[in-house]
């Protein structure tokens, strides 16, 4: 693999409380990733289940559409 492979097919996305709607993480994904891609063709976003510092709580958390 070339090391200068910086850009990947990776994707900042935000994550955002479903409950209280509290922004909460950035993360990225692999865009390769099949099963988050089929997830999010499906639904336009994937649920994870995160650390609400509001909450207190794990709640379901949603992606929001791309950062950037
Ligand atoms: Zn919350």
């Amino acid at each position: 693999m070339a090391k200068k492979a910086k850009k990947g097919p990776r994707q900042l996305v935000g994550l955002k409380c479903s409950v209280c709607g509290a922004f909460g993480y950035v993360t990225e994904y692999n865009k390769n990733n099949e099963q988050l891609k089929k997830q999010t063709d499906n639904e336009g976003t994937f649920p994870l289940s995160k650390y609400c510092k509001k909450c207190k709580t794990h709640t379901v958390h949603k992606t929001m559409k791309k950062l950037k």
